[in-house]
């Protein structure tokens, strides 16, 4: 993925980001484009110890947020948007939908499909 793709994806990342934290009632000064508050943010959200932030967090959040950070984190190591399974590039339109996708559609769909009949044994 080239420079300018990584950077449109950490943008998109980061305000998916901001976004959830907002929605949690992260309250820390202003979030604005600062982008120190914004990280500033990101440390208190995963912080376990935090527990009054985290138990405003709702579960399905709290996922969300971790896979964010796990997918800016793969950025930066420039593995974003490599299928972690085959190795293969995710397809861009598939970030687009699902940018904190891991897996390219195929593995996704074989994934899907042995989880199916795995449950209907
Ligand atoms: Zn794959």
């Amino acid at each position: 993925m080239d420079k300018e793709r990584t950077e449109f994806f950490r943008k998109l990342l980061n305000e998916r980001l901001r976004a959830l934290l907002v929605e949690a009632g992260a309250t820390l000064g202003n979030l604005t484009e600062d982008q120190e508050n914004l990280a500033d943010a990101i440390d208190l959200a995963s912080m376990e110890s935090n527990r009054d932030f985290q138990l405003r967090i709702r579960d399905r959040e709290r996922v969300l947020i971790h896979k964010i950070q796990e997918a800016l984190g793969r950025l930066d190591e420039g593995e974003y948007g490599v299928c972690t399974h085959c190795g293969n590039d995710i397809a861009e339109k598939r970030l687009m939908a699902r940018p904190v996708a891991t897996h390219c559609i195929d593995c996704k769909t074989e994934f899907e499909q042995l989880e199916r009949s795995s449950r209907e044994l």
